[in-house]
């Protein structure tokens, strides 16, 4: 390991991008990943001109050009009635407005192209299996402690020494417990359904390159394209009080139906519900923000410094931008790594904690009852595509 090598705990994509982006300003990297394989978790993800204008400034653009989808617009429409409320244009909006793209994609097929990008980094060791579960601050930074479980025998502890330790571990982040903030993620009374299935069976519409929001009373319904149009991506979310910690757990196509009852659904938002064979259930959770994030040459990044609800779809936007600064800062100071991830900090707490309180409102605003919808929905029309676009420019025109 090199003087002033890096530790991050966690290959998401807050560890994966940041592992790159540190590579890439001359720093190495050991990417210490607590699972075997990185298997192919989650569904799809929209990526919003902030993220993608960084994935690109890593070089990522061709390889992930194969997979990605650019809708031409995100259309807002009533759950109940299925009529259009309004249609923000991105074809136009994007390079003009914002210089960079709009994407939807799997978030396997980002991962992938993450991964190959991070084999072809000499600077880079990643290690599978292997957790991080204590750390040690000492003059020459800190020292992790790692544990290899080996099936049938007791884990293997081994110390490594860093310049610094970036806690990318999620949601349920040991280090950010460990850097003395135990507070749990508070459920947030809701689930997502998640399910990908394939297009060609799908009518023209829902198949169409174009992010689609159902709004509804205390549910809404997300889908597009991705896998460059093979497949469709649909998110469903509705209060429940099922709680579960895991990333996912199987459900079926009843269960969801059920939530979505044609009483209150559209009949072509329930045709399709009903296309999944089988769909995944994520328990959505949020919480505040630690303050500060770090300490000494210790922080933290992605979803384990500001886990968020995902109804502004900006979740691992926020990591891969934590990224950028990241890297940024680092590379600024290298004989002070203490003192760039405090101003990493200062400069990554106020956006996304403003991101995080803007997706809690969107919690709200989408899951509205009648009569305070049918205000809501008048208000949206009379906005129009374009204005309800310009209220996102203080986070798609974020640059790094
Ligand atoms: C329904 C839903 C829809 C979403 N849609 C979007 C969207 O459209 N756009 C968007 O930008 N975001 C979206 N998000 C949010 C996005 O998925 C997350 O913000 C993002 O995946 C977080 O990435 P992460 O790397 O920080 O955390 P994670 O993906 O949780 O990765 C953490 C990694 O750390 C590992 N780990 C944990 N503990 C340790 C340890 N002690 N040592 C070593 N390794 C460890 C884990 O195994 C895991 O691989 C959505 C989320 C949900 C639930």
């Amino acid at each position: 390991m090199t003087a002033n090598s890096v530790l991050i705990a966690g290959a998401g994509i807050a560890g994966l991008t940041a592992a790159l982006a540190l590579a890439r300003r001359g720093i190495g990297v050991t990417l210490i990943e607590q699972a075997e394989k990185l298997g192919e978790a989650g569904a799809g993800i929209q990526l919003s001109p902030n993220a993608t204008r960084v994935l690109v400034a890593l070089g990522l653009g061709e390889r992930l050009k194969a997979t990605i989808v650019e809708p031409f617009a995100i259309r807002v429409r009533a759950g109940r009635s299925g009529r259009e409320i309004a249609t923000m244009r991105l074809d136009t909006a994007m390079p003009d407005r914002y210089g960079a793209p709009y994407w939807v994609i799997h978030r396997a097929d980002l991962q992938k192209a993450l991964i190959e990008a991070i084999a072809d980094e000499p600077q880079i060791a990643l290690m599978l299996g292997a957790t991080v579960d204590g750390f040690a601050i000492d003059p020459a930074g800190v020292r992790a402690r790692v544990s290899f479980q080996t099936l049938g025998s007791p884990a293997k502890r081994v110390d490594y020494g860093a310049a610094a330790l970036i806690g990318a571990d999620g949601l349920w982040s040991r280090l950010r417990a460990l850097l003395g903030d135990g507070a749990a993620p508070r459920f947030a009374g809701r689930i997502a359904f998640r399910a990908i299935v394939p297009a060609a069976p799908l009518s023209a519409q829902d198949r169409a390159p174009v992010v689609n929001l159902w709004i509804g009373a205390g549910g809404h319904l997300v889908h597009y394209p991705v896998r460059a149009g093979a497949a469709v991506n649909i998110v469903a979310v509705c209060g429940d009080q099922w709680q579960s910690p895991a990333w996912s757990t199987g459900a079926g196509r009843e269960e969801v139906l059920a939530r979505f009852p044609a009483a209150a659904w559209a009949a072509a938002a329930r045709e399709l519900l009903a296309t999944p064979d089988h769909w995944r259930k994520w328990a959505l959770y949020d919480r505040e923000q630690s303050a500060p994030w770090g300490r000494g040459p210790v922080t933290l990044l992605g979803d384990a410094a500001h886990p968020m609800l995902p109804f502004l779809a900006q979740g691992a936007a926020m990591a891969i931008e934590d990224a950028a600064v990241l890297a940024r800062e680092l590379a600024r100071s290298p004989a002070d790594y203490a003192a760039a991830l405090r101003h990493y900090e200062r400069e990554r707490w106020p956006r996304t904690a403003r991101v995080q309180r803007e997706a809690r409102r969107n919690d709200v605003r989408y899951h509205l009852r009648q009569p305070a919808a049918f205000i809501r929905d008048a208000m949206l029309r009379a906005a129009g595509g374009p204005r309800l676009l310009a209220r996102y420019d203080w986070i798609y025109r974020w640059r790094p």
